[in-house]
């Protein structure tokens, strides 16, 4: 058998038979397996075996970037292991990876735009000597990158700026010759994305595999990728570019504010509109079409005097907005002065289906795909195979207490309330010798939390702050780290922020606190999507609302055990964890303490193991 590693864990060995399974059946699997059993080779080394056996291509998705590292680590190991050679490249946003200055803080539009006209225009060398007519110096890049085994795309970009060769370019050469490419959801579930990628790799979606990492991720990942937004922020924006750069637009994109305000006049919080609500009084003052092609031209002509248009992002939303397709809500909203009209997706199968109907095989895998079968619905894939594994961490290093003491409900939140779950985080986190990571639903919660805590908390407290860039985010993670290992520390943050997912601090954290519960805002959009599942799958609440808020509780949880030597407590300190509705949706594994009194449960917990 091909793998990476000597030795295949138990349970790892089930996961490997249950793909290898899948895949000689050419099934799709969606795969529910906590961390630690060792899932990236466990399914990638039956994929590739596969792959090799039938001349496939793996493509292992992950909307993390940190993920690739282990998978090019994986088929490192399988290649020194097995004297292989086979060869892995990884893909990241042509943005991030564009060796011309200053892209990567462009809108993605705008970026696209830009390298376009570059390349068209024949004024970017490094296109040029990747594709171009000094392509040899790609080539020969390529050819010495490839006999220096799998690199991070980080590696790509050094070495191919330094050659002045395109890393876009450059790794795309490489993926040409990989069986295993891994990259972000976007390359195989954006249907423009995929064509240009597999027309320049001449591969065809029926002769891959795809993985897909993280796959509770993905239903919110494509409906975002749908979903298009019109605000009078952008409008406004729009007007002055148009008055800078003298373009004749302007009356047009008055006349498309004026309507957006008439649609907002009443709006307390947000509303349904219908398509024609919008349109119509756009047809009486200009054709659509020819609305949607004067502002699109105005666009390149900026774009192409500066990086970025707002003028051309208001095109993209035209276009979808006039689309007829079922699975979208139309909704009008404002928050103070900002107004803003969403094409809301609400059916991530639109971009799926294509995909799953195509290709060799697919498996979708998480820590917390659970239940498999709520995806399976709302992924459109009702016939795939489903296996869900236990945690193999054992549950004697780990306390698990749901306090019933506070809430967050909406209902319930007051001062009183700020002050108590306040007072108990610092209670808590007092009691947990070394790092502590807090998280709230909203940064609002947390901020009318702070002040009780910060006047019981006893060690240094940190606060994550919306829209981090990952270098401020690990500046944040290296201090939080440095004092949790000196003396204790907590770190404040947001259920969906910057770390609730995807961290790794081992031997720092020993508690993780889930106070309240993340529960999306009970808005229109969300009562959208409940209506809309339910008329689905008959479980619009647990699939668009209770579900996604534990899943989300359940990987802040998660980052307090990493591995098998890892101890530490997680504390749900929310009433409604202990009810039916949410803790059924725990792993049945764990070993929930309901209590009150959570002073008796961590002191002899910390006092027994540390
Ligand atoms: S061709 Fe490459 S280097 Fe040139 S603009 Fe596009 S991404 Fe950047």
């Amino acid at each position: 058998m091909l793998f990476s590693h000597e030795d295949v864990r138990p349970t790892q060995g089930k996961l490997v038979a249950a793909v290898a399974d899948s895949l000689k059946k050419k099934k799709h699997i969606l795969i529910h397996a906590p961390t630690g059993l060792g899932k990236t080779a466990g399914v990638l080394c039956p994929a590739l075996e596969l792959a090799m056996e039938r001349d496939l291509t793996v493509f292992f998705l992950t909307s993390r970037h940190t993920q690739h590292k282990i998978v090019l680590e994986t088929v490192q190991k399988l290649n020194k292991k097995h004297n292989l050679n086979v060869v892995c490249a990884s893909l990241i946003g042509k943005k991030w990876l564009c060796a011309q200055d200053n892209t990567q803080t462009m809108a993605s539009a705008d970026f696209a735009e830009f390298c376009k006209s570059l390349v068209e225009g024949d004024e970017c060398e490094f296109y040029r000597n990747a594709r171009g007519k000094n392509n040899l110096i790609g080539k020969r890049l390529v050819e010495s990158l490839h006999k220096e085994g799998p690199l991070a795309a980080e590696q790509v970009m050094i070495r191919a700026t330094n050659e002045r060769v395109c890393p876009y370019e450059a790794s795309l050469m490489l993926a040409e010759t990989a069986k295993v490419i891994v990259a972000d959801y976007y390359y195989i579930f954006h249907p423009n994305i995929r064509d240009s990628l597999f027309g320049k790799l001449k591969k065809k979606l029926e002769q891959c595999i795809i993985i897909v990492d993280e796959g509770h991720n993905l239903p919110g990942r494509l409906r975002e990728l749908l979903t298009t937004k019109l605000s009078n922020r952008v409008m406004r924006l729009a007007i002055q570019e148009a008055k800078k750069f003298d373009v004749d637009v302007i009356a047009s994109l008055v006349e498309i504010q004026d309507v957006l305000n008439k649609l907002s006049v009443g709006v307390q919080r947000d509303k349904l509109v219908r398509k024609e609500d919008f349109l119509v009084p756009l047809e009486k003052f200009k054709s659509y079409e020819e609305l949607i092609a004067e502002l699109d031209l105005a666009g390149e002509m900026i774009r192409s005097e500066q990086k970025r248009s707002h003028i051309g992002a208001i095109v993209k939303f035209l276009q979808d907005w006039r689309s007829g397709r079922d699975g979208f809500a139309r909704i009008i909203k404002r928050e103070g002065e900002l107004v803003t009209l969403t094409n809301s997706c609400l059916e991530p199968a639109l971009l799926t289906k294509e995909v799953f109907d195509s290709c060799y095989s697919a498996i979708i895998m998480s820590g917390t795909l659970n239940p498999t079968s709520m995806y399976a619905d709302i992924l459109g894939i009702p016939n795939a195979l489903q296996c869900s594994f236990e945690s193999p961490f054992p549950e004697v290093n780990k306390l698990s207490l749901i306090i019933p003491k506070t809430t967050t409900k909406y209902a319930m939140r007051n001062e009183r309330m700020y002050e108590n779950i306040g007072l108990h985080c610092a209670d808590i986190a007092n009691r947990i010798p070394g790092g502590v990571m807090i998280f709230f639903p909203s940064y609002n919660v947390r901020d009318s939390v702070e002040k009780y805590f910060s006047d019981e908390y006893e060690k240094t407290a940190f606060f994550e702050t919306p829209g981090m860039d990952k270098a401020a985010k690990q500046r944040l993670l290296d201090k939080f780290t440095k004092e949790a290992k000196e003396s204790g520390a907590a770190l404040l943050g947001v259920a969906a922020g910057s770390f609730g997912e995807g961290i790794d601090l081992p031997g720092v954290l020993k508690g993780v606190i889930v106070a309240g519960l993340p529960l999306d805002k009970p808005d229109l959009e969300t009562s959208e999507l409940i209506a809309y599942y339910d008329k689905l799958f008959g479980k619009g609440w647990e699939y668009a609302y209770t579900i996604p808020a534990m899943t989300k509780s359940i990987q802040n949880a998660g980052r307090c055990i990493r591995s098998e030597k890892d101890r530490g407590a997680i504390i749900f300190l929310d009433v409604r964890y202990a009810w039916p509705r949410y803790r059924s949706c725990f792993p049945s594994e764990w070993n929930l303490i309901v209590t009150e009194s959570y002073q008796d449960e961590l002191g002899p917990f910390f006092g027994r193991l540390f």
